[in-house]
């Protein structure tokens, strides 16, 4: 087994590997950290260079499973990272990649944070889990548990894109939809998991989903030659994905196996509920509670989350990365998924609203002419009909 043990971001007390995302004495966030020294002598560059295993668990010493073989894994990750062409009118040596995550299985980069999450559950003998989600995490979820034959209970926002809902009923699992928002489906689950027997799964609620998104930012840096990017465009919700690479980037950096500085984390909202780029522009920081108001017309999507677990920590990624926090219009994310579509590339709302973002900001952001950056196509656009692109 890996040895690894959690870390509270809030108090930094340190404790022993176990589910459970919460610490016990303040309630912050649990991290899993590495003994990188043991990390360092067999997960090398030339190590990895010689891996057939293209899936996310290339990288299983930086995973918390207890063996290799309790890997439950429908093929997530190794997904295609693609040079956009000819974007604007910028004559500079900016390359712009795009991180194709709507290739994993089921079409979105949920999977990779359930393959680690749904691991360790079965590793432990959970038999029935639940989890408030936009739609993508239930979707993913569903498809591990049946695969590790664990029971899944997924409660849904009513709006959710129904194509989604479809997909979690052909996984076998249990789906709700809730009156409200994605919190109000969290409240329902935390009501009923003692009397239900369930394990909530949802964001930061257990120590391996993070671990699983993570996976994003070692892929992303092998795949540019151990050279970091310098620039992230990724869309944000509850703020896991960013959680997660940030992770990575310092585990590569204290291994000394990549170039270049911690990246700049460039979060994306859609306006109406961007409680990041509110707390980011409040000059007292997210310290003060920032409640976002619930503005009914924001499109049900990953990115439609009011109340984010830990929005602090977030923030201070973004601060630490010196990056920012932006929201874009629905005709913005609209005109970005044809773009993207016009280079082969189906994208949904959120992966598009990271190209729409990147456009606002490219002209107002200091930025290296020669920069690399990197946009996150999250999901893919089919799963959204029919609220598609087309109406
Ligand atoms: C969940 C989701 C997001 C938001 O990601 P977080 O890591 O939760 O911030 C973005 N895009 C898609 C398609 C999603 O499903």
């Amino acid at each position: 087994m890996n040895k690894c043990w959690l870390r509270c971001v809030k108090c930094s007390r340190q404790s022993e590997f176990q589910l459970e995302g919460r610490c016990a004495q303040c309630g912050g966030t649990l991290l899993v950290d590495y003994d990188l020294e043991k990390v360092r002598s067999t997960f090398t560059r030339n190590s990895l260079s010689q891996r057939k295993l293209s899936s996310l668990w290339r990288y299983h010493e930086l995973l918390p499973v207890r063996h290799l073989d309790s890997a439950v894994s429908l093929g997530e990750g190794g997904t295609p990272l693609i040079r956009l062409q000819g974007l604007g009118s910028t004559p500079d040596k900016k390359q712009i990649w795009i991180k194709r995550e709507e290739q994993n299985p089921t079409g979105s980069f949920k999977a990779r944070g359930f393959s680690v999450s749904v691991s360790l559950l079965a590793e432990r003998g959970i038999t029935k889990v639940a989890v408030p989600s936009n739609g993508n995490a239930a979707s993913a979820l569903a498809a591990y548990a049946a695969r590790a034959g664990i029971e899944a209970h997924v409660f849904l926002p009513s709006d959710c894109p129904p194509l989604i809902v479809e997909e979690c009923k052909l996984y076998g699992a249990h789906a709700t939809l809730v009156d409200g928002m994605i919190h109000d489906a969290g409240k329902v689950i935390e009501d009923r998991k003692t009397e239900q027997g369930w394990f909530n799964v949802g964001t930061l609620r257990e120590t391996g989903r993070v671990e699983g998104k993570k996976t994003m930012g070692i892929e992303l840096a092998e795949q540019l030659g151990w050279r970091l990017p310098d620039i992230i465009v990724y869309p944000t919700g509850g703020g896991s994905g960013i959680i997660g690479m940030w992770k990575a980037f310092h585990e590569l950096i204290a291994l000394g196996m990549v170039e270049g500085e911690l990246p700049r984390f460039i979060s994306v909202q859609e306006e109406g509920c961007q409680p990041l780029v509110d707390a980011m522009a409040d000059a007292a920081g997210a310290s003060k509670a920032i409640k976002c108001e619930i503005d009914h017309s924001v499109s049900p999507t990953g990115l439609r989350v009011p109340l984010p677990p830990n929005l602090d920590l977030v923030v201070s990624i973004l601060k630490e990365s010196r990056g920012t926090a932006i929201s874009v219009s629905k005709d913005e994310i609209k005109s970005a998924q044809l773009t993207l579509g016009k280079q082969g590339i189906s994208s949904s709302p959120e992966g598009a609203a990271t190209l729409a973002g990147w456009l606002k900001l490219q002209h107002t952001t200091d930025v290296d002419s020669a920069a690399t950056v990197v946009l996150f196509n999250t999901s893919h656009a089919m799963k959204y009909y029919p609220v598609g692109v087309s109406n």
